[in-house]
C-alpha cells in the first residue's frame, strides 16, 4: 500500500499523545511544536515534557552497524549520526497505525492513522471505502 513519502531513515517508536484540535475537535497530526490543524488549519501549540525526554531516551538502532544509540534529541524528526559507523540517518516521527475491516470482505487493514477523510481501495477485494478519523 502506497502511502505519505519517506524520509530516509528510520521511525521512531514514541508517538506523541494523540490530540484533538481545541476548534473542530478532529485528530490533530501527531507530533509537538506548532501543529496545524489538517481540518480547520489553526495552528495548536503542543507540548509534553514527557515526551521529549522519552525522545531524548529513545533507543535506537543504527540502520547501517546496527549499533544500539541513545538518541539524544528530544525533538522528532531527529537528525543523527552513528559514534560507530559515522553514518547520518534521520529518525523519523512515529506514526500511528489503525485497523479498519473492510466492508466488502471484514479483511483488516492496517494503515497510518492520520487525520481527515481517506479513500481506501481494500487490496484483497478492490472494494472502495471511506475512512474518516
Ligand atoms: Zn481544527
Ligand atoms: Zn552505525
Ligand atoms: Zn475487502
Amino acid at each position: 500500500m502506497s502511502d505519505e513519502e519517506e524520509a530516509p531513515g528510520i521511525e521512531s517508536r514514541i508517538p506523541a499523545p494523540d490530540l484533538s484540535c481545541p476548534k473542530c475537535n478532529n485528530l490533530l497530526p501527531n507530533g509537538l511544536g506548532v501543529i496545524t490543524c489538517v481540518m480547520c488549519k489553526s495552528q495548536v501549540k503542543v507540548e509534553h515534557e514527557g515526551t521529549r525526554r522519552k525522545w531524548r531516551e529513545e533507543k535506537i538502532s543504527c540502520p547501517e552497524c546496527s549499533k544500539v544509540l541513545v538518541c539524544g534529541v528530544g525533538k522528532r524528526p531527529a537528525n543523527l549520526q552513528c559514534a560507530s559507523c559515522q553514518v547520518h540517518f534521520v529518525l523519523n516521527p512515529n506514526r500511528p497505525k489503525i485497523e479498519v475491516s473492510c466492508p466488502g470482505c471484514n479483511r483488516k487493514l492496517r494503515m497510518n492513522k492520520r487525520p481527515g477523510e481517506r479513500e481506501i481501495s481494500c487490496p484483497a477485494c478492490e472494494t472502495e471505502f471511506k475512512v474518516s478519523f
